[in-house]
């Protein structure tokens, strides 16, 4: 049902806040080199903010969409910021796939995921090789696509999605960022992955590990 798919989304927004806090420090560093040093404070108060009210929503009776639709709002309003308004688009949108009434297949779960990375796309507007969370957002919603396709297994799809977008993350730190960032400012993130495709790729490393728990 709805109401159960809800649970085990406020478990798993739970679980992608934990792994913000472990990594606050690391992305404020990241953040730092060439940005203003607040992706992992950015993170901590939007996953914080997002896990909340999905908390509230859910004991209101609320369905798996009203559950994520709540959380993204929330999500963009603790964190603010370009991440937080990103994020919490990307909540909304995978809300906005499921129902307040019924249950997802694994199939509606999928597509679900990747309309989130849609609307970070249509939003941000950010191209791949920009230097952005998209850099690890594309490849992730590639591979998941490809490999549920070809084997409707989603927990490996996930964990191969998971796989190629910390590759990608890691890839990032060879692109000079071009994207909303002065142009000395990007020469300097030479050599230093982009902040928002390494948490990312920590949150979908710890979806997937969640998901096969
Ligand atoms: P802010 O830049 O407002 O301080 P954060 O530090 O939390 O916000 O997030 C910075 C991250 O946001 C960047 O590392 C990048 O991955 C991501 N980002 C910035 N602009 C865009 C965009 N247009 N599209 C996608 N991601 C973006
Ligand atoms: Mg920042
Ligand atoms: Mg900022």
């Amino acid at each position: 049902s709805s109401r159960a798919l809800a649970g085990a989304i406020v478990t798993a927004l739970d679980t992608l806040h934990r792994t913000c806090v472990t990594h606050e420090e690391e992305l404020g560093q990241l953040d730092a080199v060439a940005g203003d040093g607040d992706h992992g404070a950015a993170m901590v108060a939007g996953s914080r903010g997002a896990t909340a009210a999905a908390k509230e929503a859910l004991a209101q009776g609320a369905g798996a969409r009203t559950v994520l639709i709540r959380a993204g709002s929330a999500w963009s309003e603790a964190a603010g910021g370009t991440s937080g308004a990103l994020w919490g688009a990307a909540l909304t949108a995978v809300g906005g796939s499921l129902s307040d009434d019924d249950g997802a297949d694994v199939a509606t779960l999928v597509a679900a995921l990747l309309a989130g990375i849609g609307a970070v796309e249509r939003l941000g507007g950010a191209k791949a090789g920009d230097k952005t969370m998209m850099d690890a957002a594309l490849p992730f919603a590639e591979q998941l696509r490809a490999h549920f396709d070809a084997t409707g297994d989603p927990e490996a799809a996930l964990a191969e999605a998971a796989g190629a977008a910390r590759s990608a993350a890691a890839e990032t730190a060879e692109i000079t960022a071009r994207l909303g960032r002065s142009r000395v400012l990007g020469e300097k993130s030479l050599g230093t992955p982009d902040p928002g495709a390494h948490s990312f790729a920590l949150l979908m490393t710890a979806l997937a590990q969640h998901i096969k728990d």
